[in-house]
C-alpha cells in the first residue's frame, strides 16, 4: 500500500536492534485518516471471507483493529496481556514472547468473546519473528474458532515470521513489507 510506505519512508524512523518506530503515526500518536485507509484495503483484500470477528492483542492492536472493525462491520476483542496468577477457567490463555520488551506475557481472552462459531481476522501493527501472531492463532484454535485472515500494517520482511505463518496456509496480508532498513542512514527499502 503505497500510502503507509510513503508514510513510513517520511516519518519512520530505524532503532539499532531491528526496531522501526513509528510513533508519529501508528503507535503512540494515531493518524486515523491513514488507519482508515488501511481499513478500507483490508476489505477489499478479504472481501470473500467470512469475517464476523476481528481479535487483535493489546496496545497497539487496538486502534488499527477498531478502524478496521468499520469496514467488517463486526466486533474487535482484544487480547489481553496479564497475570497468570489471574488465570482460570473462564478464559483462553496462550504465552508470548515480546519482540520489542524481551519478556514473554500470558495473554488471555474470555471464553464469553470468542466461541466455535465465529470466523476471525486476527490484525496487528507489526509482524516480525511471528511471536504474537502465533499466540493469537493459538487462542482462537482453543476456542475452536476459525481464522480466516490475517492483516498486518508493517511486516518486517527480513524477519522469519512471515514465512512461519504463510507456511500455515493462512491468507497473511501486510500493507507494507520492508525488505531493508538501515540505522546508521535511516534507509527504508520495501518489497
Ligand atoms: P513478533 O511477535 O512478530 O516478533 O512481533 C510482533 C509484535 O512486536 C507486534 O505486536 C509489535 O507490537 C512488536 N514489534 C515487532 N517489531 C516491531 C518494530 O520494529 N517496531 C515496533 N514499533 N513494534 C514492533
Amino acid at each position: 500500500m503505497k500510502l503507509l510506505e510513503e508514510r513510513i519512508r517520511k516519518d519512520g524512523i530505524v532503532k539499532e536492534g531491528n526496531v522501526l518506530k513509528v510513533d508519529s503515526f501508528l503507535n503512540h500518536q494515531m493518524d486515523t485518516d491513514l488507519f482508515n485507509e488501511m481499513g478500507k484495503e483490508f476489505k477489499r483484500l478479504f472481501a470473500e471471507k467470512p469475517i464476523n470477528k476481528i481479535l487483535t492483542i493489546e496496545a497497539s492492536g487496538i486502534g488499527i483493529a477498531c478502524i478496521v472493525a468499520q469496514h467488517f462491520h463486526v466486533p474487535v476483542v482484544f487480547a489481553k496481556k496479564s497475570q497468570s496468577i489471574n488465570i482460570d477457567g473462564d478464559v483462553y490463555a496462550t504465552k508470548i514472547q515480546s519482540f520489542t520488551h524481551k519478556k514473554v506475557y500470558d495473554v488471555i481472552v474470555s471464553k464469553k468473546y470468542i466461541g466455535k462459531e465465529d470466523h476471525i481476522l486476527l490484525i496487528d501493527d507489526f509482524l516480525a519473528n511471528g511471536c504474537a501472531l502465533e499466540g493469537l492463532i493459538d487462542l482462537v484454535q482453543s476456542a475452536g474458532a476459525t481464522v480466516e485472515g490475517i492483516g498486518i500494517a508493517v511486516e518486517k520482511g527480513f524477519q522469519e515470521g512471515g514465512k512461519r505463518i504463510r507456511e500455515k496456509g493462512i491468507q497473511l496480508e501486510s500493507l507494507a513489507i520492508v525488505d531493508a532498513m538501515d540505522s546508521q542512514t535511516g534507509e527504508i527499502t520495501f518489497r
